[in-house]
C-alpha cells in the first residue's frame, strides 16, 4: 500500500470526501470498522473560514499544535457553532452538536492553565512535571472531570523530537494513569519526516506493542484505548498499525508538510 498521489481536489469539500475514502479504504483493508478511526483535522494552517466551511460539513474534532492560536480560535470558532446550532434553518446540514479541540503540540507548563478550560484532549503529555501540572490545574477547575490525556511517545527516537523515550514509557504511563483529574486514554506518536513506509511502520507498530503491553498491565483501564498517529503523508500506513485518531491538516488545507516546529512561539 502507498500513499494516493497528491495531486490535491480544488474544493475544501471535496478534498475532505478523499480523506474520508481514503480512511475508510484504508480501514476495509485493515480489517477494521471504520468507526474506529475518528478524523481530526489540524486547523493550524486554515483560514477560520475554512474551519467554519470543514464544520459545517460534519467534522467535530480540531487540533491545533500551539496554545496561543488554540485559544483565539476556540473562543471565534466556539462562538460561531453555538450561534449556528440555535439557528433552526439550519437544522438539516450536518453541523456537530459539539466541537472538541484537541491540543496536538508540545505544551509548557506555564500555558497549561488557560489551555484547560478549552481543550477535550491532549495528545502531547510526555513528563511527569507536565502530568502534574495539568492534574494539580485540572483538579482545581473541577474535582469531579477528569481531562483526557494522551502521551506522547518518541518511537522513532529521533534526537531533537518530542516525547518520552520506549524505555520509560510504561513507567511514566503508569504514573500518569494513577493521578487523580487525568484520564490516560491512549498514546500519540509521530514518525519521522519523510520515513519511508518501511521506517513510518516500524515507528506505529512500536507504539501499538507499547500500548498493548500498557494494556497488558491494566494501565489507564478501559478508557485507554487510542492511539493518535497518522498525519497526511502517512495515515494509511498508521491505520494498517492500529491508529484511531489521524491528525490531517495539509490534505485538507494545502500547505505543504509541516513539521512541528521545536521553536516554540516564546
Ligand atoms: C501539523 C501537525 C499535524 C498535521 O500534519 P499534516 O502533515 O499537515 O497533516 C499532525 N500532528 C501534529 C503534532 C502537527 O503539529
Amino acid at each position: 500500500m502507498s500513499p494516493a498521489p497528491t495531486s490535491q481536489p480544488d474544493t475544501l469539500a471535496e478534498r475532505l470526501d478523499l480523506v474520508r475514502d481514503r480512511i475508510a479504504r484504508a480501514c476495509e483493508l485493515a480489517g477494521r470498522p471504520a468507526t474506529e478511526v475518528t478524523l481530526v483535522a489540524v486547523t493550524k494552517t486554515a483560514a477560520p473560514d475554512q474551519i467554519r466551511e470543514l464544520i459545517g460539513l460534519g467534522v467535530a474534532d480540531l487540533g491545533e499544535n500551539r496554545v496561543q492560536q488554540l485559544q483565539q480560535r476556540a473562543a471565534q470558532i466556539n462562538e460561531w457553532h453555538s450561534r449556528q446550532l440555535a439557528r433552526a434553518e439550519d437544522a438539516a446540514r450536518p453541523l456537530p452538536p459539539k466541537l472538541r479541540w484537541h491540543m496536538i503540540g508540545h505544551l509548557q507548563r506555564n500555558k497549561v492553565k488557560p489551555l484547560l478550560p478549552l481543550v477535550s484532549c491532549i495528545h502531547s503529555v510526555d513528563s511527569l512535571r507536565l502530568a502534574e501540572e495539568l492534574d494539580a490545574c485540572a483538579g482545581k477547575l473541577s474535582q469531579d472531570r477528569r481531562i483526557s490525556v494522551l502521551m506522547q511517545v518518541n518511537a522513532s527516537e529521533e534526537p531533537q523530537k518530542y516525547g518520552v523515550a520506549v524505555g520509560a514509557a510504561v513507567h511514566l504511563a503508569e504514573q500518569i494513569a494513577s493521578m487523580p483529574h487525568l484520564q490516560l486514554v491512549g498514546l500519540m506518536t509521530m514518525a519521522a519526516y519523510d520515513a519511508t513506509e518501511k521506517a513510518a511502520r516500524f515507528t506505529f507498530s512500536r507504539t501499538r506493542e507499547l500500548f498493548e503491553e500498557m494494556k497488558w498491565h491494566r494501565i489507564g483501564g478501559s478508557g485507554f484505548r487510542h492511539l493518535s498517529m497518522g498525519m497526511s503523508g502517512d495515515f494509511e500506513w498508521a491505520i494498517a498499525e492500529g491508529a484511531t485518531l489521524v491528525r490531517i491538516g495539509s490534505h485538507l488545507f494545502g500547505g505543504g508538510n509541516q513539521q512541528e516546529s521545536l521553536q516554540d512561539e516564546e
